[in-house]
């Protein structure tokens, strides 16, 4: 099993310490050939700005936009959810595969980045808000809440898709290590919330 990181920056090399965890490999993508020997992905937090200047020198996030359309375990952290989400309030749209609108940078600047408490599937623990961006609106029927922080909702899977606005993998607790380990197998979202 080998799990592929969109590696332009941000915190790719925590989510790769989580796969080495689970006794996987992991690719650092940083060119579209990475892309061909991948049975999961992780597109990480970090700026999406940056991660889509970058992107045009090479455009590898077109072929990342096939792969999740033909059904690949995908799972987006934080400016990664960004990338990924259908609207973008204060942002761009770049490779919409999950139908919900995000407002960018909603907790205010870097300085009210904060610990919060998550619900997450069916277990409760700490995790990091780093200028984390609100799933403002959910835009389908088919899009499931996974993850709540009071009454917001930071975490929605929809088909192969998993998106989050915290970062789990500065954690690497556990519960969300078995989880990872059964959704990178079975594909799709393998807990009840
Ligand atoms: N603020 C970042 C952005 O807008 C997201 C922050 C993160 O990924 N931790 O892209």
């Amino acid at each position: 099993m080998k799990v592929g990181i969109l590696s332009f920056q941000g915190s790719f090399l925590d989510h790769s310490k989580s796969i080495h965890e689970l006794g996987y490999e992991s690719l650092l993508i940083k060119q579209s050939k990475d892309l061909t020997s991948v049975d999961a992905l992780i597109l990480p937090g970090g700026e999406s700005t940056a991660m889509k200047k970058i992107n045009q020198f090479s455009n590898i996030l077109t072929d990342v936009d096939q792969l999740i359309k033909d059904g690949i375990p995908t799972l987006t952290t934080c400016a990664g959810t960004i990338l990924l989400a259908k609207e973008v309030i204060d942002g761009e749209v770049t490779i919409p595969n999950i139908d919900i609108e995000v407002t960018r940078n909603a907790y205010g600047r870097q300085t009210e980045s904060f610990e919060g408490s998550v619900k997450f599937f069916e277990n409760e623990d700490i995790y990091c808000f780093i200028r984390a961006p609100k799933i403002s609106k959910i835009l389908s029927d088919t899009v499931n809440v996974i993850a709540q922080h009071n009454d917001e909702i930071v975490g929605v899977a929809q088909k192969n898709v998993v998106s989050l606005t915290f970062h789990p993998e500065l954690n690497n607790d556990e519960y969300y290590l078995n989880w990872l380990n059964d959704f990178i197998k079975e594909g799709q979202n393998v807990r009840s919330f």
